[in-house]
């Protein structure tokens, strides 16, 4: 390949991969390799930025690969590149399950994209086929790994709308959940310096940011490895004078180390959206011990309750686990009956995954598919109920909207301060003329399940307060 290859992109997983995948694109822009877009064919090199975390996603990112494998025994691409957590958390299988593979990346090695982009091929290294260095960038996490080239999210070619973006404040995690695969993937917690993470900021707000959605793996304990007493409080207070920002939106809070201080920051922060992404996994004492959440029921229901009382408007957002080895009907329905009490404003609920090399595989008494399926049924089906109750409630309110796309016909797809991008429920604003960012006052005129319909109120709607 003379001149530098053309590159095509997919990215799976969370928000913390798509950062990471728009880190490696930015990094081959700079390098001189055109990067195809969406529907406009392939390039010659084809990279999947893959996801780890449960079995689920393993066979997601393996079935891209495969067809990967079958455009280049095709001739329509060159080179197969795989990057991200599968590939830190069992690369060799990988390449087992899809031999066409050429190069690894592993998460902490992104900066290696443009080597593994521009290599030597696999079957370039004569007979054997296997892999040695030359196309293995695989390393596990070190202090010395966390260098600047890794940790900088700066100069990133975006994926996301331009009037959001996520701002990764930390990388792995120091939390001991009995059925989680990501310690072992990402390392344990390292953050960014205050400094570095305005700098972010900075750069996605003249990017054409307005909202930025602060990520982590449990952004509650942010700057603990730093030395940074100030913590989330004094993160959330530096980036409250960001100017040009809207919303400032915090996701992955953790139940045990959220302190006092950081929900008066949330409260007195006015661009700190009144929003909590708070992962609860369970509520029953039984199962929050067997998953060490280090919380209890009793914890968990106060720091609720405290967050509602003292942040006025406050959004909660949760996601459960169900069918946990050892899951009993009363787990399950003290569970169910805390949705029904509680009511959450937006709520996920995940079936439990058998991930080998996690302390929960080991357990005893797992529960059969079918009877976690039945659960995890049962619980959204309450959260259903809870959710149209809310969404019928907002009918007459005003309230601000920030406009996500254009959508059609003069319905505009918009979020309301209490709805995360790409995981919560929307608002279809009928009439007006906006672009993506524009901030809309409406009211709402009803639901469609749990998406708001809403009209401007500068529609000649009467002002209802
Ligand atoms: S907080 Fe728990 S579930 Fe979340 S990344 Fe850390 S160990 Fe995994």
């Amino acid at each position: 390949m003379s001149e530098m290859p053309s590159v095509s992109f997919v990215s799976l997983g969370c928000p913390k991969n798509l950062v990471d995948s728009e880190k490696m694109l930015g990094l081959l822009a700079e390098a001189g390799c055109a990067i195809v877009g969406d529907g406009s064919g392939l390039g010659d090199v084809l990279i999947v930025n893959t996801c780890g975390f449960l079995s689920a996603s393993r066979d997601e990112a393996v079935g891209i690969l495969q067809e990967a494998a079958e455009h280049k025994r095709n001739g329509d691409i060159q080179r197969i590149v795989a990057a991200g957590c599968l590939v830190q958390r069992d690369g060799q299988g990988l390449m087992k399950d899809v031999p066409e593979i050429d190069a690894l990346v592993g998460v902490h090695n992104r900066s290696d994209i443009v080597r593994a982009v521009t290599g030597r091929k696999r079957n370039e290294l004569g007979s054997s086929g296997g892999a040695d260095d030359s196309v293995l960038f695989l390393g596990e996490y070190h202090a010395s790994s966390w260098t600047e080239a890794n940790r900088s999210d700066q100069t990133r070619l975006r994926l996301t709308p331009a009037h959001y973006a996520y701002l990764r404040m930390s990388e792995g995690c120091n939390q001991k959940c009995t059925f989680c695969t990501i310690p072992s993937i990402r390392g344990p917690m390292h953050c960014k310096g205050v400094d570095e993470i305005m700098a972010e900021a900075n750069e996605l707000i003249a990017d054409g940011a307005v909202e930025i959605n602060l990520i982590g793996q449990d952004t509650t304990s942010y700057g603990q490895d730093i030395g940074y007493d100030a913590g989330l409080s004094g993160l959330l207070k530096t980036l409250n004078t960001l100017d040009g920002a809207h919303w400032i939106r915090l996701m992955y809070a953790y139940p045990s180390d959220f302190t006092d201080e950081m929900i008066d920051a949330i409260a007195a922060c006015e661009k700190v959206a009144k929003y909590i992404d708070i992962p609860l996994q369970h509520i029953s004492d039984r199962m929050l011990k067997a998953m060490y959440r280090r919380v209890t029921r009793n914890e968990t229901e106060k720091l609720l309750t405290k967050l509602r009382e003292r942040i006025p408007g406050v959004s909660i957002r949760t996601t459960f686990i169900s069918g946990f080895p050892g899951e009993s009907q009363a787990d399950h329905e003290e569970l169910r009956k805390f949705i029904r009490d509680f009511g959450f404003d937006m709520l996920g609920v995940f079936p439990y995954s058998n991930e080998p090399g996690t302390p929960a595989h080991r357990m005893k008494n797992h529960l059969p598919p079918e009877l976690i399926d039945e659960r995890v049924d049962e619980l959204m089906l309450t959260q259903q109920d809870v959710a149209f109750e809310m969404a019928a409630a907002r009918k007459g309110k005003n309230f601000d909207v920030m406009i996500d796309d254009y959508g059609e016909g003069g319905v505009y797809p918009a979020r309301h301060e209490g709805q995360a991008p790409e995981v919560d429920s929307v608002v279809y604003v009928e009439g007006g003329e906006y672009d993506p960012g524009d901030i809309v006052t409406v009211r709402c005129t009803g639901h469609r399940d749990y998406d708001l319909l809403a009209k401007p109120v500068d529609a000649g709607l009467p002002i209802l307060q």
